[in-house]
């Protein structure tokens, strides 16, 4: 993990714990190799930090998908609203100007590609195969599971699809994204690796 300055990753706001991390990168770092990777839900970049650290020690590249403009539970009056990130000139949320800064402060501008769209727009013409899906993005079924219906066909072989914020227990968290992790698994198209914490981990056959 000696790339990672964890110091600085606690200094970017987001959601995800330390061991999450050390395995996104250990994935991220094996993918990466082969292919680009891409993630839907940038936010202000916590886990781009680590996905694009690994992606840049092999010379590939992280597209980060994000409408920027907050999950259905970060608006105002949400549970997960903050302040900070709410733009006066757009009168709304806008995690980009962040996403922006974590990446110049990590030196990342040569490999993470910021899309700024809403994941199914981003994926409506694409065609360039990925190593490595992480999905983050809205937590609704709807929008969990359109991330993956979109993404995962452009999966390669071997690659991996993660998924973060998977909760057995329904006290802990919401359920969509354990659901989404569940129905990827019916398809019999992947192979399930160990979990680390909330982070489910699925190879493609
Ligand atoms: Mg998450």
């Amino acid at each position: 993990m000696t790339m990672i300055d964890f110091d600085f990753w606690d200094s970017v706001k987001g959601f995800m714990a330390k061991d999450e991390a050390e395995r996104l990168y250990q994935l991220a770092l094996e993918a990466s190799g082969r292919g680009p990777v891409l993630e839907i839900g940038s936010y202000c970049g916590k886990s781009a930090y680590i996905i694009g650290t690994a992606c840049q020690q092999n010379g590939s590249v992280l597209y980060s998908i994000d409408h920027h403009s907050g999950s259905e539970e970060q608006q105002k009056g949400a549970e997960y609203f903050d302040p900070d990130l709410f733009d006066p000139l757009l009168q709304r949320v806008n995690t980009l100007p962040f996403f922006l800064q974590t990446l110049d402060r990590a030196l990342l501008e040569d490999t993470v590609v910021p899309i700024v769209a809403a994941s199914q727009i981003a994926g409506k013409c694409w065609a360039t195969p990925v190593s490595m899906v992480f999905i983050d993005g809205g937590h609704s079924f709807d929008d969990a599971y359109s991330d993956f219906s979109t993404w995962s066909p452009h999966l390669m072989a071997d690659g991996f699809l993660v998924i973060h914020d998977i909760f057995f227990d329904p006290a802990q968290g919401g359920q969509a994204p354990r659901q989404v992790y569940e129905k990827a698994v019916q398809t019999g198209n992947y192979k399930e690796l160990a979990m680390t914490h909330t982070l489910g981990v699925l190879q493609k056959k």
